[in-house]
């Protein structure tokens, strides 16, 4: 069985929005992986199709209806296991070691939070895991939907051409990656530096992993506390 995303959103045409190109897009092509985008709006019951209601105690904006957004849920997690995600700023902050084990699995189900975010009663009642995909706040959970299945995508088995291309990455080891660098040798009086050309090749991983612990150090000593040199 592949990889299985369901997202329940206001804007299903939004999906696969930039994951039908690339890597992601071919894959999808291939079967290795599959998106069902469901209207949330085709829950509603009245003749507005309402999906949304002001906030309990006022405020600015709306808040999307538990009841509507409950029955969308059970409509797509009948008889089905895989973890249920509501993309909300107030979420544990997304990582790789998280994308790691979504990947893992058989699949997600998202929920696309829009306006104010969702009644807390919904979330309580259907067990949905916040994730947040950093600190800042977006208009809707949909481009953080597409950012969270853009990690998940491209390490599925197969997906990315080069197997062995995501073991060296940023955070796989829990430090930031290496510099990179290609032709030409001499790019605006700019070197190669010479160990990577010289066939070395202890030389060149002892070289990189230097590289990467400097670099982690300089710019994110939270990941390097704690982790033994
Ligand atoms: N009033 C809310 C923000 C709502 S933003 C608050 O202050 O917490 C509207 C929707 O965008 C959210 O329901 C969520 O689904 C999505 N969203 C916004 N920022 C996000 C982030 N950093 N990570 C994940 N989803 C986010």
């Amino acid at each position: 069985m592949s990889f299985r995303a369901t997202i329940l959103t206001l804007y299903p045409e939004m999906f696969p929005g930039h994951l039908a190109y690339s890597l992601a897009g071919k894959a999808l092509e291939r079967g290795q992986w599959s998106l069902e985008p469901v209207q949330i709006r085709d829950f509603a019951e009245d003749r507005h199709r309402t999906v949304d209601d002001t906030p309990a105690g006022g405020g600015a904006g709306m808040v999307l209806k538990p009841d509507i957004l409950a029955k969308a849920i059970d409509h797509v997690s009948e008889g089905d296991d895989r973890p249920r995600l509501l993309m909300s700023p107030r979420g544990r902050p997304l990582t790789q070691e998280r994308v790691r084990k979504i990947a893992a699995s058989e699949g997600v189900i998202i929920v696309c939070g829009r306006f104010e975010g969702v009644d807390q009663r919904v979330i309580d009642a259907r067990n949905l895991e916040e994730v947040s995909i950093g600190d800042y706040v977006l208009s809707g959970g949909e481009p953080a939907a597409l950012t969270l299945l853009d990690a998940i995508v491209r390490i599925l088995p197969g997906v990315m051409g080069n197997a062995l291309s995501g073991t060296h990455e940023s955070f796989e080891n829990g430090l930031l990656e290496h510099p990179q660098y290609t032709r030409p040798q001499v790019f605006e009086g700019r070197e190669i530096p010479a160990v990577l050309t010289s066939g070395n090749h202890a030389a060149i991983e002892k070289w990189r992993l230097e590289e990467a612990w400097k670099l982690t150090t300089e710019r994110r000593p939270d990941l390097v506390a704690g982790k033994a040199k």
